[in-house]
């Protein structure tokens, strides 16, 4: 087939033709690099990626990705004008690269293995089977009236199918919305209308920790305020019959008598891939924007190098496919790498504690994805869960999402990894489509310090901005995380919103991409990350990051987890308000442990980060993708319980009510 000029069979020959010559590590690291003059050691590899951008990129792009056609321009960017392309010229299909040319040379390679709920009920698909359902519901598509640019919305929980439609939607050049199944009807409608959606694909129900959810009555809710939907696409996740109308195509059955060869379209490099809400700062959800050849790259790029993925090994990402971590590292990552992916339905503790690790030996992971908060929860648990279970596949370890505090990072590294495997803290956004900031890649045996995500990957240049909007060249600094210079995987705009877009990414510090969260740089120049900007607390003119004061609360070895908010204070502008949850056995009077948290913070930061006030609580309101939702504790410190905001992301809405009522009753007049 002349559409796939470089498969993986021309990447191997050219690999290790230029290892013969070269025999050099670098070279074995990153064939491409032999390329590139003067570069023999890893460090060496990023410098030239930054200061040699566009040869990088361009060599990997050419080797990486399967082109129909070559691209003419490696990038037209101007960062000031929120003006972003790369590879322009160049014409390519996505799901070609993610499928044909593995089905070439691998056809009957495991692509995809679906964790089902149901422990031990796990589904193999080859990835001969995942480009005949891609092909068959990309023809449904087709014959349903669905058109190169137009965009089909998603409400699926991670499963064949869901992984399937996004590939089909790629596979005609239509852009997917993927919304998160846990999403209410109303928000649901409120992402189909945003993205102009003439198509929803759903499944009957939802099968999650044992229970199940109606995700198509969901839709049938959503889509009476969105007049543009034609179809509902349902597929059958239980055997348990739902109401159907003319409006709903059975999708299996509709997939039977369709043709497994689909034409691929021939899509422009900027041609849009796919949208992904998320939230901002104001109300409204913002449909971030990611293109074709320069996301996939970088997510294949990222997911190669950050967890050292090599051809053979199952890679294990337990995020949802609502969310970029699904997206770029469950589904696009992996896929694009020819590897074995792992789509997992359930959660940390369905049937017990003790899941993910039943999960590593019976599918032998080797690298494996989570959260953090998911790692505070399992700590809680005890080791045992943890030690039941054979995990000696694992090779990496991987967090996102959301700062690493140092005792679950020592956990995670020394009970579940057993001292063997790297702990890699990633830090990325849904905005920058892969990760900006990891431990690896560096040289194989560089330091890797707890909870700090250390290092900017290939072509990431990074910056802090001091409050002035100046560049801070010293390093043992705080600032704005910014980016210095554009990569293939950013997002390009915000749907039908470009002016936010610029305003909130590329206008704060014209010239530089403004990530919205604050870092620190360390006297050896590697980069922590202390939070969202909003979570900065300005304590009597000092500024501390909530994640800092949180980090050392966790660290007290009574307390599971906590959140830290500023509040407004007479004397000191803002005072320091913590909220931790205990763990499960401990008795400790409520008094003591306050004094205690209070000094060890002062001890361990500073006096004027310790907290004014320690609520202990049950349980911390989170949003469905884990994150703690510090806004809304924010909010009811203030005593503002009226304007909590928009509460359609909150996993538990009975937890704020709960925290509401101990507020109240014990800490109103502090
Ligand atoms: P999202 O776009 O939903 O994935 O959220 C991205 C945000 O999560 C970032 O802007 C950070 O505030 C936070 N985040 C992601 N990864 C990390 C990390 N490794 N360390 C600290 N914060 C993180």
């Amino acid at each position: 087939m002349s559409l796939i000029s470089f498969g993986s069979r021309v990447f191997r020959s050219y690999y290790l033709h230029v290892l013969g010559r070269r025999g050099c590590s670098t070279a074995a690291f990153m064939p491409e690099s032999a390329g590139f003059d003067g570069v023999s050691s890893r460090s060496a590899l990023h410098e030239f990626s930054v200061s040699n951008s566009e040869t990088f990129w361009a060599a990997l792009a050419r080797h990486r990705l399967s082109w129909m056609s070559p691209f003419h321009t490696v990038h037209d960017c101007d960062l000031s004008r929120g003006r972003i392309r790369w590879f322009e010229g160049g014409k390519l299909n996505v799901s070609v690269n993610c499928l044909d040319r593995h089905v070439q040379t691998c056809p009957e390679k495991v692509a995809l293995i679906w964790e089902k709920d149901e422990p031990g009920s796990e589904v193999k698909v080859t990835y001969r089977q995942l480009l005949d359902m891609t092909c068959r519901l990309g023809n449904l598509l087709r014959r349903r009236g669905v058109k190169k640019g137009d965009c089909v919305t998603i409400y699926m929980p991670p499963c064949p199918l869901a992984v399937a439609s996004m590939l089909a939607c790629a596979r005609i050049g239509a852009a997917h919305n993927v919304v998160f199944a846990g999403f209410s009807a109303e928000s649901l409608s409120e992402r189909i209308r945003d993205a102009q959606s003439s198509i929803v694909i759903t499944v009957n129900q939802g099968v999650r920790g044992g229970k199940l959810t109606q995700l198509k009555k969901t839709v049938d809710t959503a889509v009476q305020s969105c007049p543009n939907v034609r179809h509902v696409f349902v597929s059958m996740r239980t055997e348990n019959p739902v109401a159907m109308t003319e409006r709903d195509v059975d999708m299996e059955e509709e997939m039977l008598k369709e043709d497994a060869v689909c034409e691929p379209a021939a899509m422009d490099s900027e041609d849009v891939l796919f949208m992904l809400y998320t939230s901002g700062s104001t109300g409204k959800p913002k449909g971030l924007v990611h293109t074709q050849a320069g996301y996939l790259l970088y997510a294949a790029v990222t997911h190669r190098y950050v967890f050292g993925y090599s051809d053979g090994d199952v890679f294990g990402c337990v995020a949802d496919i609502g969310w970029i971590t699904g997206h770029s590292y469950a589904v696009y990552g992996p896929l694009a790498n020819g590897g074995t992916t792992v789509l997992f339905e359930s959660t940390p503790v369905y049937p017990d504690p003790g899941r993910y690790w039943e999960t590593v030996q019976r599918l032998k992971i080797n690298q494996f994805y989570g959260a953090p908060t998911a790692i505070r929860l399992l700590l809680k648990y005890g080791d045992q869960w943890v030690q039941k279970y054979d995990r000696s596949s694992l090779k990496t370890l991987g967090t996102v999402g959301e700062p690493i505090n140092t005792e679950a990072w020592q956990w995670y590294y020394s009970v579940v990894g057993g001292e063997r495997c790297p702990v890699v803290d990633t830090w990325w956004q849904t905005e920058t489509g892969g990760i900006c900031i990891a431990p690896r890649p560096s040289e194989p045996d560089a330091e890797i310090i707890p909870g700090m995500a250390m290092r900017p990957f290939f072509g990431i240049k990074p910056v802090l901005m001091d409050t002035k909007g100046k560049v801070l060249t010293s390093n043992d600094a705080n600032g704005a995380l910014c980016i210095a210079q554009p990569w293939p995987g950013m997002a390009r705009t915000i749907h039908n919103d470009h002016e936010r877009f610029k305003e909130t990414y590329c206008q704060q510090y014209p010239g530089y991409f403004s990530t919205g969260d604050g870092a620190h740089r360390s006297k050896e120049g590697y980069y922590q990350i202390t939070g969202r900007l909003d979570d900065v607390i300005n304590v009597s003119g000092h500024r501390i990051g909530t994640a800092e004061i949180e980090d050392v609360v966790n660290q007290c070895p009574d307390v599971a987890e906590s959140a830290v908010v500023g509040y407004s204070h007479d004397i000191k502008g803002e005072g320091v308000y913590a909220f931790a949850v205990l763990k499960k056995s401990v008795e400790a009077e409520e008094g003591v442990l306050s004094k205690q948290l209070k000094d060890l913070v002062s001890q361990k930061i500073a006096k004027y980060a310790s907290p004014d006030c320690i609520q202990f609580v049950e349980r911390l309101p989170k949003t469905r993708s884990g994150k703690i939702m510090r806004r809304v504790l924010r909010k009811i410190v203030e005593g503002d319980t009226n304007g909590l905001g928009d509460l359609s992301t909150v996993d538990d809405p009975a937890v704020i009510q709960e925290i509401i009522q101990s507020h109240n009753k014990h800490f109103r007049k502090q």
